[in-house]
Order: C-alpha cells, then sequence, then structure tokens
C-alpha cells in the first residue's frame, strides 16, 4: 500500500572511490533486487548503467532506481563522484529527502566528500554518515569522526562502532542498544546478536551517554526522563535521534564494509529509522512566474500537480527519459501537464520506475515518488511541471560557464551531421556542455567544464552512436570585460537603392563585478524613439557582446545604458538601430581598457609526504599558488588555484611526479585577467 510516510527519497554522497557505488550495489543486494551481487571491480554494478561507466569504474549519470527496505520504498539516486559533474550532484541534491555521506575509513574527509557535503548543506538535506571500508589496514574509525566533525563542522553522534580484534573488523556495537553483532566469517552476511564484549563495555557505556547528552541538549522529553532517571528505551532514543537528525541538529555516525557485506543492512535500518519520507518535507517552495510572488507547494497526494525534472537522459532506444520527482498531486499516463519552464504544454505518454537498470511502466504517479517520464516535447533538466491553472516554476539550477572548448570531426565525413546532431542531444542533457560550429573553419565545436567532462561525453558517443571521433587540443574558453567607464556612439545612416535607413545610439559602458555577467538599462530620454527600436538596439548590443575587442572571444560583467539616441521620420528602422548599437558598444568597450579573462581551476591533490614538495613547487611553476596544505593520516593534501590554460593533461603530469600515487581533482572557481605578457604570447600565437 501506498504511502508517503514509507518513501525515503534518498542520495548516497561521497568522495570518489569512498564506496557509493559499492555500497549502493549492497542495499540492492539486501533489498532483494539484484540476485547476483556485482561489483564494481568486475564492471557488473547495477547502477552503472551507462556501458563506459563501467568500464571507467566511475559513476557518472545521476541513475535513480527504486527498492524495498522493511516496509518502505526507497529511491536511491546514485550521484556522480567527479567535480567536472558538479552539476549533476546539484540537480540529484535538489529532488533528495535524505542522503547518506560515505567517508573511507582510511582517508576520511577527501576534498570532493567536502565540497559535495557542504553543497547538500545548502539544500539543508538530513545526513546519516557511514564510515566504510573498516575492513582495511589503516581503518580509524574516531579519526574520521573527529575529521567530519573538524571539516564539515557537524554535530555528529556516534550510535554505532566497530569492533576491531588483532586488526581484523569482527563486529559493530550499537549503542542504542548496547548489543553486539558479530560477523560469522570475514565474507559471510551472517551475524548473531551477543552482548557487549567485556573489554568495550566502557566505550559502549560512555558512548551511549554521549548520545543520551546530545538528545536532551535538543529534545525536552528525553532531558526530562534523564534528569528524573527514567528508563531510556530503544524507541525512546530513536523517536528523538529521528527528530534531532531531520532537524540537521545532529547527523548519526554508522560503520560497516560494504565490500565485506559487513554493517549494510544497519545503514538501512538507519536509512528508514532515521532519515525523512516527503511528508517530513511538507512544503517546498516556488516561484508564479505570472505573479512572481512565492508559490508553495504542500506535499500532498490530494493537491494539484506539481513536478520537477532532475534530469534529461536520451536513450538510445526509449528516446527521451525525464526523470522526474513528484512533489503533490498525481500524475496519470496520458495526462496533459504544463511546463512552465517552457511554457508548454505536454503529454505524458508513459511513466516507468526504475529498478536497478530496468524500467517497469507504471499507470500512475503519486507525491512522494521518484518516476522517469516519456513523451514529452519541450522539456529540459531543471523544468517544472504543474496544471495550466496553477503556474509555477522552481528555482532552476544555477549552471556554470563551459571553461574549455575542444574541436571534434567525424573520421568519416558523412558522419558530420550525425555527429552534430548526437552532440546535441547530450547538450540538451547537460547543460554545462555546450556545443557549435565554427564559422571560420566549419568545424564542430564542444564546450564543457573540463578535460574529463569531454573526454567522458565522447566516449559515450563513440559507443552508444558507434561514431568514429577524432577530438583536437583542448582550448581554454578565455571571456573578455572592461576595466573603466567609456561612452560610444554608433551612427548608421545610408542610402541603400531608393530606400533609406536611420539608426544612432550613445551608449555608456560600465564594469560590473565578477559574476555580473550583463545588465542593459535605458535612461535615455522616453519618447524620442518607438520602443522597439530600443530593443533593437539592445539586440545589437547582446550580438556584439559575443566577441570582445581583443581576441574576440565573448564578454562578461559589464553593464551597458542607452543614454541617448535620435530618430529619423523615415528612414528609421530596426535592422539599422541594431547596427548602431552593435557600432557604439565596440567604440565604448574598445575605450573602456578592455582585459582578456582567464578561468582559474581550484585543485585539490593527495599524495604520500615525500612528494609534497615537488607538487608545490610545479604549482607554483604553472603560475598557480598553494591555499592549503594539511595531512591526513599519512596522506597529505595540497590545494590551490591553477589558471585553466596551464594545467592541460595534469593527470599525467602528477602520475610523474608522484610515481603514480597521486590523486586530484580539478573544477572551475574564478575568473581572473590574464597578464598583460601572457595576453601578447596568446594574441600572437
Ligand atoms: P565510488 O567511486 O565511491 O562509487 O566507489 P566504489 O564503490 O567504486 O569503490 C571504490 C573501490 O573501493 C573499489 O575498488 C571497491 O571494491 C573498494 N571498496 C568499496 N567498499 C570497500 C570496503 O568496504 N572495503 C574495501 N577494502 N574496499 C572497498
Amino acid at each position: 500500500m501506498y504511502e508517503l510516510k514509507n518513501i525515503r527519497n534518498i542520495g548516497i554522497i561521497a568522495h570518489i572511490d569512498a564506496g557509493k557505488t559499492t555500497t549502493t550495489e549492497q542495499f540492492l543486494f539486501y533489498a532483494g533486487k539484484t540476485h547476483k551481487m556485482g561489483y564494481v571491480d568486475e564492471g557488473t554494478a547495477a547502477m552503472d548503467w551507462m556501458e563506459q561507466e563501467k568500464e571507467r569504474g566511475i559513476t557518472i549519470s545521476a541513475a535513480a532506481t527504486a527498492f524495498f527496505w522493511k516496509d518502505c520504498k526507497i529511491n536511491i539516486i546514485d550521484t556522480p563522484g567527479h567535480v567536472d559533474f558538479t552539476v549533476e550532484v546539484e540537480r540529484t541534491l535538489r529532488v533528495l529527502d535524505g542522503a547518506v555521506g560515505v567517508f573511507c575509513a582510511v582517508g576520511g574527509v577527501q576534498p570532493q566528500s567536502e565540497t559535495v557535503w557542504r553543497q547538500s548543506e545548502r539544500y539543508k538535506i538530513p545526513k546519516l554518515i557511514y564510515i566504510n571500508k573498516m575492513d582495511r589496514t589503516g581503518a580509524d574509525f574516531f579519526k574520521v569522526v573527529d575529521d567530519i566533525k573538524n571539516k564539515l563542522n557537524a554535530n555528529t553522534v556516534v550510535i554505532e562502532i566497530p569492533i576491531i580484534e588483532e586488526d581484523k573488523f569482527i563486529g559493530i556495537i550499537d549503542i542504542i542498544r548496547k548489543k553486539a553483532f558479530m560477523f560469522e566469517s570475514e565474507t559471510s552476511i551472517e551475524v548473531s546478536e551477543k552482548n557487549v564484549p567485556d573489554n568495550v563495555k566502557e566505550q559502549t557505556n560512555t558512548l551511549f551517554n554521549n548520545l543520551v547528552e546530545k538528545l536532551s541538549d535538543v529534545d525536552m522529553e528525553i532531558m526530562e526522563d534523564y534528569v528524573n532517571g527514567v528508563e531510556l528505551t530503544p524507541e525512546k532514543l530513536q523517536k528523538a535521534l529521528r527528530k534531532a537528525t531531520l532537524a540537521r541538529q545532529l547527523f548519526p555516525v554508522f560503520c560497516g564494509s560494504s565490500l565485506k557485506n559487513k554493517g549494510v543492512t544497519m545503514l538501512l535500518d538507519g536509512v528508514v529509522d532515521y532519515l525523512p519520507s516527503p511528508v517530513d518535507i511538507k512544503t517546498v517552495s516556488g516561484i508564479n512566474p505570472k505573479t512572481k510572488k512565492e508559490n508553495k507547494v504542500d506535499c500532498n497526494i490530494k493537491g494539484s500537480l506539481t513536478a520537477y525534472v532532475f534530469k534529461l537522459y536520451n536513450d538510445v532506444n526509449a528516446g527521451k527519459l525525464f526523470f522526474t520527482r513528484i512533489y503533490s498531486g498525481r500524475l496519470k499516463k496520458g495526462d496533459i501537464i504544463y511546463n512552465w519552464s517552457t511554457n508548454s504544454q505536454e503529454k505524458v505518454m508513459k511513466i516507468f520506475e526504475v529498478h536497478t537498470n530496468k524500467y517497469l511502466e507504471k499507470e500512475e504517479a503519486l507525491a512522494g515518488e521518484i518516476v522517469v517520464l516519456s513523451g514529452l516535447k519541450k522539456s529540459y533538466t531543471g523544468n517544472t511541471l504543474s496544471e495550466k491553472n496553477n503556474p509555477i516554476i522552481f528555482e532552476s539550477v544555477k549552471f556554470p560557464q563551459p571553461v574549455i572548448y575542444v574541436s571534434a570531426e567525424p573520421k568519416i565525413k558523412s558522419d558530420y551531421e550525425k555527429l552534430y546532431n548526437a552532440f546535441f542531444k547530450i547538450s540538451e542533457e547537460d547543460p554545462t556542455l555546450s556545443i557549435k560550429t565554427d564559422e571560420e573553419t566549419g568545424q564542430i565545436v564542444i564546450m564543457g567544464m573540463g578535460e574529463l567532462h569531454i573526454d567522458v561525453t565522447t566516449e559515450r558517443l563513440r559507443r552508444e552512436q558507434k561514431l568514429d571521433i577524432r577530438l583536437g587540443k583542448p582550448e581554454v574558453a578565455y571571456r573578455e570585460t572592461i576595466t573603466q567607464t567609456a561612452n560610444g556612439e554608433g551612427e548608421f545612416i545610408k542610402q541603400a537603392g531608393n530606400k533609406g535607413h536611420y539608426g544612432h545610439a550613445v551608449l555608456r559602458v560600465e564594469p560590473l563585478d565578477r559574476g555580473g555577467k550583463f545588465i542593459f538599462e535605458d535612461v535615455s530620454e522616453k519618447g524620442k524613439v518607438p520602443m522597439e527600436f530600443i530593443y533593437a538596439i539592445e539586440e545589437g548590443v547582446r550580438e556584439a557582446l559575443e566577441a570582445g575587442p581583443l581576441l574576440g572571444t565573448p564578454m562578461m560583467d559589464i553593464k551597458v545604458e542607452l543614454i541617448d539616441t535620435s530618430f529619423h521620420a523615415t528612414d528609421s528602422n530596426e535592422i539599422a538601430y541594431k547596427i548602431a548599437g552593435s557600432m557604439a558598444f565596440r567604440e565604448a568597450v574598445s575605450k573602456a581598457a578592455p582585459v582578456l579573462l582567464e578561468p582559474i581551476m581550484k585543485i585539490s591533490i593527495t599524495a604520500p609526504e615525500e612528494f609534497m614538495g615537488a607538487i608545490s613547487s610545479d604549482i607554483n611553476l604553472r603560475g598557480g599558488r598553494v591555499e592549503r596544505l594539511g595531512t591526513l593520516d599519512n596522506i597529505r593534501f595540497i590545494e590551490g588555484f591553477i589558471p585553466l590554460r596551464n594545467i592541460f593533461g595534469y593527470a599525467t603530469i602528477l602520475r610523474s611526479l608522484t610515481q603514480g600515487r597521486g590523486n586530484y581533482i580539478i573544477e572551475p572557481s574564478f575568473y581572473e585577467v590574464v597578464p598583460p605578457e601572457e595576453l601578447k604570447r596568446i594574441r600572437g600565437s
């Protein structure tokens, strides 16, 4: 029976390699959904349903899958682990009610887990903490708990501890019940319930008291019982812990070894016991696009339909599939709905629910569920679906601009169109990827967030579309801006045949702070020219903005004011004002001390101590700077910033600097002005 309170929509967030895929796989295994256990190492994990993910062993697309545990239906959304795909993480976070943070018992809080944790805090997502890989030598549960407290500023509460004997992970103590769960053997999934062994009794009591104290800080009932010496039963403690976890006052900590089937079922119980159901979320708010006022949605099956598309996936066989979260109401197969983000009416042809890599068809989808829709024509990632009489748009995820571009051509010339269309489809799915045709060379140019991003996309096309693709050298997507205020005037007065053209614009350009993008304001005397000519001027400016005065690259962070214009009774026309707008803008920016901007990448590297010196001097050599150095176990980490132009092929560079023992992640961080000597070099080349 469907009951909203029995649904858990959760995600797993972690640093790459912490064990997200293995843990998900184990969830599915225990839930009896996958009969053969797939291991990532063998490339058979059920969540890795895109061919190349199997090969790379990394999970790229957010695939949603459902399974049952106890009386709950758990929808698990697999978030990608690489920062090049951060935007995928953001989309996923938007639709989650809760999450499990998976940390490696040896590696602790690694850079990516820190980034994703912070992102999830922004979305106010309650979380459980799971310390995985307890079977590994060097695993240190409490050290990782401290690391989480310090780095993530999370109020952790330990409710399980590992029992380690002679370096072997042999059982788990449940602090709430004060019971030990001993593993029958190293690989077996069988456990037996025992009393807490004598040697850890004291520690168990201390942690139990610690749990009670933390709960009494946030829960009056527990406080009263505690003070009055009333027995605190596991049920009472669990109820209070659920409340505190939902309110993000506490983050319960679990432990286990997903690879060795240890602790996973206790974690699953934790998901059911402590993570929110859609009922606990109660309301989400969007904007009414007509009135621009807030529109609140009650997560209720009786309400009017509202849903959010968090992923569009072009399946080779099934066509466009829309991973969608239903927030309220119900949606039936064949329903006509309205997409307020693209102002289009849509018909839902089919509704599916994904179980591992199988799509099971459903007749209807209800509030709280995560489903896959097909048949929509004008819907994209980040769109809100509702009914025509209930205008609503949820805040769309903000997508960063691509920083890298590369030319792509098919080995077989006649595949050109196929290649273009294939990339275009992917760019529909992934707003951080864009595609255009180079006007001069006629080549296809793909733009993205990093080398891996482009690589993975190309790889997918090679496989799915059987396209042989040749990629050019990756290049930096430079931008231009101005550093001063200046005016410019454009006049377009021409006689062509027996028709006259008249357009005139005077503009002032002004630099904006980084991220200010583009603002156009008309401050000229009202009524001097009809409004359509003002729009034409703005259009001309927007066109000119695409090619700056230095390298012809797009300009950003500029405010443009239209300060004057004039009118000709017979010759004024839109084309002429558009050209005048472009001319005035070009004159103004060339006088406004234009500069070239380049993307600066944030890099986080982990490597053994002995390579740190070589890595930092290499960062400096590349015109970068080291921001933070630290140690976790005997692994050192270094964080810094490097201009993108100096970091291509870093995977190979780091490998040779560290004899293959370094790991790194890179993400676009901000734009900085290119130094003049570098600009000269770039312009000369
Ligand atoms: P993801 O990148 O976070 O999805 O991590 P994976 O699930 O792909 O795991 C990364 C690697 O760690 C794989 O080689 C797994 O076999 C291994 N791994 C995962 N969980 C454990 C564990 O509990 N113990 C040990 N020793 N290895 C694990």
